[in-house]
């Protein structure tokens, strides 16, 4: 339970790579200011997560289940916190997709609506009536350079991040009237697993109805230097963690 004077965070999407290291950074804090629910759709794959928190699990990091895509888990989970209050929201949980838009069906696009935009929605609704009450809380949106400039072949991934930034400059002014803070995190590439993700997903594309042209500059342009640009330019997730804290500091 956290102590007065604690910082009550909660993180969507702890399982891996950002949140994984943004829970670990807040719960190891030298001061210990934060009191850190680290939550993930699958508990079975906390190991990486308590491992990595050392002695600050089950002290000043705790973990719920949570499934941002689910009405009934992100409820649940709201109300397994201590009086619903949460100070500070990290909305991290995100999926890619990569590839020529014929590849690729409304379905898998609508997944990736469904976790990077509604996810958080259903987040901030959840969370904002608490907030407001209290005048005060701080909502941090996990976005990507590609909330800010659409990039070739990511398309429903930019689209997702840009309907998120839209919805949150939008909710950040009418919350700043109730004392709380809205920022957005715009990240470059980072090393985590979800570049490995997409790339499984691509490995297993087929391209029936794309044109030669088309498919050619996917894999023999594209992929190559976007795997060289990751490389040169990717930054750690504790690079992430790292601004993360000094955004909510
Ligand atoms: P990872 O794939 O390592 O982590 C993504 C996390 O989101 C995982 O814990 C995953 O859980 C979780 N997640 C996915 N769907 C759901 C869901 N429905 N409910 C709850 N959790 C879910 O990638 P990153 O750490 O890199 O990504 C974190 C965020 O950073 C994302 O929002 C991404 O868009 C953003 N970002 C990433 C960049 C990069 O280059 N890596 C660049 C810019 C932004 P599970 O293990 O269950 O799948």
């Amino acid at each position: 339970m956290a102590n007065s004077g604690q910082k009550v965070v909660l993180i969507t999407g702890c399982s891996s790579g950002i949140g994984l290291r943004i829970a670990v950074t807040l719960a190891k804090d030298e001061k210990k200011r934060y009191h850190v629910i680290a939550t993930m759709r699958d508990l079975k794959k906390k190991d990486k997560l308590v491992e990595a928190a050392g002695d600050a699990y089950g002290k000043t990091l705790m973990l719920l289940p949570l499934d941002v895509c689910s009405d009934e888990s992100v409820k649940q989970c709201i109300n397994n916190v201590k009086e619903r209050h949460i100070d500070i929201l990290i909305n991290n949980a995100g999926v890619g997709l990569l590839g020529p838009v014929e590849s690729i069906s409304i379905e898998e696009m609508k997944r990736v609506f469904e976790t990077n935009f509604f996810g958080v929605v259903r987040m901030i609704k959840e969370v904002m009536p608490d907030m407001k009450k209290r005048r005060s809380g701080h909502i941090i949106v996990m976005s990507s350079v590609m909330g800010l400039q659409g990039v070739v072949f990511n398309d429903v991934y930019t689209a997702s991040k840009f309907a998120m930034e839209g919805f949150c400059e939008s909710m950040a002014v009418q919350l700043m009237k109730f004392n709380i803070r809205l920022s957005m995190i715009e990240p470059g590439p980072v090393h985590t697993e979800f570049e490995t993700k997409m790339m499984e997903d691509v490995a297993k594309m087929e391209y029936p109805g794309v044109d030669a042209d088309t498919v050619r500059y996917f894999k023999d342009v594209y992929l190559p230097s976007s795997i060289d640009i990751f490389e040169a330019m990717g930054q750690t997730p504790e690079d992430i963690a790292k601004c993360t804290k000094k955004v909510i500091e």
